[in-house]
């Protein structure tokens, strides 16, 4: 595996590798590396030519409260886990090279960043579709790996790639979890051994909902009740959103019909935590 810092050096390779006829995927990352991340790029390894795994931890996707400084950093035990696996390129370009002074051009998709997360992070979405933007531009892979678990990031990189051409293939994966349900998350190492019990519930309170839906319930209200009842045992969990939404639109639905996508985003000491379950209600 080779590691790239710079742009341009990036982007000649990717030139050279196109110019072999090889197909190229591009796992973007913050690092932290977890099982999650590692289905991606096991699944890009399968799937292309030549893999790049990007490490960047996004100022421009923090806001000046957030954990920016803070987020968690395991290089080197990143760097075996992608040697391990094959990984041609790990681009780890500097802040400095992605964000320079005088910045001032952002991507952003209208309207489905403003729900769900982009209520309490109005700024945190163009900042992860302008990032990506970037990436893309840099490295123009034939296909772009991302993960369900953060399932509005997908759809909004779907729609930034067909809204602008961008001609790359988003292929979005399964959330992996712990083995009690809790989904992987680099930020899962903020919990104390306490909260991480805790942290349990937000994907049991999803599964809630399937079994109410898979056992009859029509009744939506019913439904976010119960769930909101289960999630309020656990005091020490600040509910950010609880909801049902079209996963397509991201519009909260009124009446069960079709796909449904419950999402949950909590904060639960340093952390916020985020989930969600797509249920067919048929
Ligand atoms: P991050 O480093 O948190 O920016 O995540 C990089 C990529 O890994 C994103 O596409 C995430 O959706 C994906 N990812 C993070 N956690 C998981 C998980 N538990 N299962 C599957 N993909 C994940």
């Amino acid at each position: 595996m080779r590691e790239i810092r710079k742009k341009s050096e990036m982007v000649l390779f990717a030139r050279n590798a196109r110019a072999h006829g090889k197909r190229i995927a591009l796992v973007p990352t913050m690092g932290a590396l977890h099982e999650g991340h590692l289905s991606l790029v096991a699944e890009a390894r399968k799937r292309a030519d030549a893999v790049v795994v990007s490490i960047f931890v996004n100022p421009i996707q923090f806001s000046p409260n957030e954990d920016l400084n803070k987020y968690p950093r395991s290089l080197s035990r990143d760097k075996a886990a992608l040697k391990e696996l094959g990984v041609d390129i790990l681009f780890r370009p500097a802040a400095e090279s992605m964000f320079p002074p005088g910045f001032k051009s952002y991507v952003e998709v209208d309207g489905l960043s403003k729900k769900l997360c982009g209520r309490s992070r109005p700024t945190h979405f163009r900042g992860v579709t302008t990032v990506v933007a970037k990436l893309f531009n840099i490295i123009r892979p034939d296909l772009a790996f991302f993960g369900l678990k953060d399932y509005q990031q997908q759809l909004l990189i779907k729609q930034m790639v067909s809204d602008l051409d961008l001609g790359v293939e988003i292929v979005a994966l399964p959330t992996v979890r712990e083995f009690d349900g809790l989904a992987m998350s680099s930020r899962n190492s903020y919990l104390t051994a306490k909260e991480r019990q805790t942290a349990q519930i937000l994907y049991r309170s999803l599964c809630l909902a399937q079994q109410l839906i898979a056992g009859g319930e029509r009744d939506l209200n019913r439904i976010m009740y119960k769930l909101r009842s289960l999630l309020g045992t656990e005091p020490s969990i600040r509910l950010d959103y609880l909801a049902a939404v079209d996963p397509e639109t991201l519009e909260e639905v009124k009446k069960l019909r079709g796909k449904v996508l419950f999402a949950v985003a909590a904060y639960l000491g340093k952390a916020r935590l985020i989930d969600n379950l797509l249920v067919d209600a048929g």
